[in-house]
């Protein structure tokens, strides 16, 4: 083929009616056509950003909804589940709003006070779940100020990162659990002048998190990795919730509210203090407690939970949608083996979780007390159905709690 002959091969256009006629490996294209397909190719991005707006502005879910999707998974708790709903439903109008604008809506990060193993971190977890947002889960006992031994506050944005696949963006909207904040309360009887590592300092340190700053975050976290790269990421935007069983702060609430605690009878006969007394927490009493009066300004959102009575904890037994009974079921199912549980079978797992005080958390280590046994010896054998019964369970318990002692014999 002569040169003449060459031709554009979007348009046919021949050679010498062109500007341009570039070759590629079996084909050309001429200046007009590239032009033409470059538009195509901003017109199908811009449609492709729209999109990603929508999306955003489609995940503003109303707090109905939000506590509706709580209710799926959360048992009781309702105060919280209203609060939170609220506040996570203004975190995210605040920051899907942000033009530059005269009315600047402060961040409404949360602090929940209540019993172990009453659902803190599982409303967490719940929101991140709902929100399709990452989520990061901390310790506040393993936090310690830069310098010392443990982990940097800044770790906790590494978490966040990780969980978002390293996409900063997706992290800098992300939610941070930090549990167990309450330890680190400030000992206002601690006679040492050193400074309190475990203490006061960190609350300092998580402040500057909670404030809403842009931080360097080591990727891999740790200082491990000296030569590592910093991330920035801008904690404006992420929304904290802290956690905590704050033990002994009742005698704070009534103190405060001026109620006689001391005596058993005096409590019993107090409507107030027969019901949950932390439903009066206020950040005054935060503040008795040992958090600093900053980190409560930056916390402003105070909830409390409710403990787990017996009904409840049955109910947390078989009606979240991953509620663990289902999760049992489903997995005896993946071996053709039907399991059912007797309701007094129910009671009796119930009872000895209140026996444990570890609120809904001993269920389903009880579960596996339980099932242990079956799980290891019905895959693959001819029984086809177990019904757990309250005198199977009892003698499952009873057999492993032997084995146990014998063990440590
Ligand atoms: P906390 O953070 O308050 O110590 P978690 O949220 O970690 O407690 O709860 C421990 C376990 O108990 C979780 O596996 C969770 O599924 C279950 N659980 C606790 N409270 C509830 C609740 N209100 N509804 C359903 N499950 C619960």
């Amino acid at each position: 083929m002569s040169k003449s002959d060459l031709q554009c091969s979007f348009c046919g256009k021949k050679k010498d009616q062109t500007k341009l006629l570039i070759a590629g490996i079996d084909a050309h294209i001429c200046e007009v056509c590239i032009e033409q397909a470059n538009g195509i190719i901003i017109q199908e991005n811009s449609a492709e950003d729209s999109n990603v707006n929508q999306t955003s502005e489609q995940k503003l879910i109303k707090p109905q909804q939000i506590k509706l999707f709580l209710d799926d998974y959360v048992i009781g708790q309702d105060y919280t589940k209203k609060i939170i709903a609220v506040s996570v439903y203004n975190h995210y109008k605040r920051i899907s709003q942000q033009v530059e604008n005269e009315i600047e809506i402060e961040k409404s990060n949360i602090i929940m006070v209540g019993q172990t193993g009453t659902g803190k971190t599982l409303i967490a977890k719940t929101i991140a779940k709902m929100l399709d947002v990452p989520l990061a889960i901390v310790d506040a006992t393993v936090l310690t100020e830069a310098g010392y031994v443990g982990e940097d506050v800044e770790g906790i944005l590494t978490k966040l990162l990780q969980s978002a696949n390293y996409n900063v963006e997706k992290a800098e909207k992300g939610i941070v659990f930090i549990d167990e904040i309450d330890k680190i309360a400030r000992k206002s009887d601690n006679p040492s002048i050193t400074r309190d590592v475990s203490g006061e300092g960190v609350q300092q340190a998580l402040l500057k998190l909670l404030e809403g700053t842009i931080v360097n975050v080591p990727p891999k976290g740790g200082r491990k990795h000296p030569d590592q790269k910093f991330i920035e990421v801008n904690t404006e935007n992420i929304l904290f919730i802290a956690g905590g069983a704050f033990d002994g702060i009742d005698r704070h609430i009534s103190r405060r509210l001026n109620l006689n605690v001391i005596g058993y009878k005096s409590a019993e006969n107090n409507p107030i203090l027969s019901k949950n007394i932390l439903k009066y927490i206020n950040p005054k009493d935060l503040k008795e407690y040992g958090l600093i009066p900053e980190i409560i300004g930056r916390l402003p959102v105070v909830t409390y939970m409710e403990p787990l009575d017996k009904n409840t904890l049955l109910n947390i037994l078989t009606k979240p949608k991953n509620a663990l009974i289902k999760q049992y079921v489903k997995l005896f199912e993946f071996d053709g083996i039907k399991l059912e549980f007797n309701k007094s079978a129910l009671d009796f797992i119930v009872d000895k979780a209140v026996d444990y005080g570890l609120g809904a958390r001993g269920l389903r280590s009880l579960c596996e007390e339980v099932l242990n046994d079956a799980m290891f010896n019905l895959p693959g054998s001819e029984t086809k159905k177990l019904v757990v019964t309250k005198k199977y369970a009892s003698e499952q318990i009873a057999r492993i709690n032997l084995k146990k002692l014998k063990a440590a014999s």
